[in-house]
């Protein structure tokens, strides 16, 4: 029989036990796991980098986040803010669109879960700035848009601004296939009004548009008009810089999570805009709107796949140092099984993360449901391992001396934070039916 490649088969007991044969383990074995739970070998320049990013989650963001937290939305944005130096040195660390463009396309989709798994793992409201702040340089380069990537350098501050005063899941939905049925739209609040040779803006969006009173480049949904009126379901999304006559901002919003992310309006005032910042005109929205959700929802999937190991290491941690009914809590078999359950979800998370960035990255046209899903999953395991390892806390885990009741809030927020997780679902769900069997069978 041919000699097989499996570690220590048809071996001898005399035999030297193979490299990984249950012959060289430990006599009870036991197995410690990576910077990232049970992940496979990184190639050597990911792993290298995934240490100083960890180093950076720990040393500069998650301390400064607590730090952000507790001040007021206006001194997160103040001149004197931490909030800078941490952007100053986030931008040193090389995460920037030249470096993404080297590399293959695997390659870069595990780098991005990576970084930004590890920037949640620091603190999500930061994470979130620093990604919302890449994302139209990042959407343009997607886009191909030269033009557009060379007036906007990506160390520039920018914003997505979707969601408006009357209009928040539904702006997420341009089919309108979460819409009940019969439902209305109603006006949209921003309009791009069409000229020969330029756009005209007006209105406004939310409060809600992350880095909005701070960005100097926002990638815009609105609404466009052609000449047939406003029509939200057949919008435009714009690459524009926010200093254009007639742009302002709102008061930075105060909130209950993700305190360290500057949030508000931009409104705009017959706003003369050049076509050249078109990304994607009316014929393009549906395109444009799925690609960009691809890309946030997905990685949202990583901020809070970071942000739930974040919590679970905590928790272990505190579990060995715990002495309750003279022992350390992890020797009780409750503390055990929550973080085991704990340990499964953050997992599993990184685990449908990894996976989606790696389908979306890597296929001419990503499964905008498979994001989705990554966002829905982990923003949800985010929510439950946080309040989980508060509980492990016990009453520290409510006092503001531990950083896991802000991990909570951070948590909370993100199950509304880009489209409700309900929405995504309903709008994820038709992405799964097959029109064609359906028209085939009568339906
Ligand atoms: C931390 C954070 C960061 C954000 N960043 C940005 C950003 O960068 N840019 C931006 O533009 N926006 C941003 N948002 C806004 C976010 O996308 C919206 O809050 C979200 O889409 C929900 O809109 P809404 O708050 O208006 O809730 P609503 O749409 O008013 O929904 C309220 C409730 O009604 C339910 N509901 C609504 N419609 C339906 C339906 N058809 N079927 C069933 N239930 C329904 C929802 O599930 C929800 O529970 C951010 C939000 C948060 C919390």
């Amino acid at each position: 029989m041919a000699e097989t490649a499996l570690a220590g088969d048809g071996a001898r007991a005399s035999d030297a036990p193979p490299p990984g044969s249950p012959r060289s383990w430990p006599a009870v074995p036991r197995r410690a796991l990576t910077l990232s739970g049970a992940e496979a070998r990184l190639p050597d320049t990911i792993a290298e980098f995934q240490q100083t990013l960890r180093r950076f989650a720990l040393e500069v963001l998650r301390p400064t986040g607590i730090r952000l937290d507790r001040m007021t939305p206006e001194q997160v944005i103040a001149a004197d803010s931490p909030y800078w130096d941490v952007r100053r040195q986030y931008l040193d660390l090389g995460i920037n669109l030249e470096t993404l463009a080297g590399m293959e396309p695997a390659e870069r989709a595990l780098m991005f879960s990576i970084v930004f798994e590890e920037l949640g793992y620091g603190d999500a409201g930061l994470a979130i700035s620093m990604g919302a702040a890449l994302l139209p340089q990042y959407i343009s380069a997607k886009f191909g848009n030269q033009a557009l990537l060379q007036r906007f350098p990506d160390t520039l501050i920018g914003c997505w601004g979707i969601t408006e005063p009357d209009h928040g899941s539904d702006t997420l939905d341009p089919s309108a296939s979460a819409a009940r049925p019969g439902g209305q739209y109603g006006r949209p609040n921003c309009v791009a009004t069409f000229g020969a040779d330029k756009i005209v803006l007006n209105g406004q969006k939310s409060a809600w548009v992350s880095n909005g009173t701070i960005a100097k480049v926002c990638i815009l949904y609105c609404a466009a008009d052609t000449g047939a009126g406003p029509d939200p379901h057949r919008g435009c999304v714009l690459v524009l810089p926010l200093d254009l006559d007639g742009i302002s901002r709102g008061k930075p919003l105060d909130k209950l999570g993700q305190r360290a992310l500057n949030q508000g309006e931009i409104y705009f005032d017959n706003v003369e805009v050049p076509l050249q910042y078109v990304l994607a005109g009316p014929e393009d929205y549906a395109r444009a709107v799925y690609c960009i959700h691809s890309e946030a929802n997905s990685l949202m999937g990583s901020v809070f796949t970071g942000l739930a190991h974040a919590a679970y290491d905590l928790a272990l941690d505190y579990a060995h140092e715990r002495r309750q009914g003279g022992a350390p809590i992890i020797r009780h078999q409750s503390v055990q099984t929550r973080l085991f359950h704990m340990y499964r979800k953050v997992e599993m998370a990184r685990a449908l993360t990894r996976r989606v960035l790696a389908f979306n990255g890597t296929e001419p046209m990503p499964a905008l449901q498979a994001g989705m899903a990554a966002k829905i999953s982990c923003t949800q395991i985010a929510f439950e391992v946080t309040s989980d390892a508060l509980q492990i806390f016990g009453g520290n885990g409510l006092t503001r001396e531990y950083p896991l009741e802000k991990m909570l809030r951070d948590a909370r927020a993100s199950m509304i934070e880009d489209g409700c997780n309900e929405i995504l679902a309903i709008k994820g769900g038709t992405y799964l039916m097959d029109h064609e069997r359906l028209h085939t069978d009568g339906d």
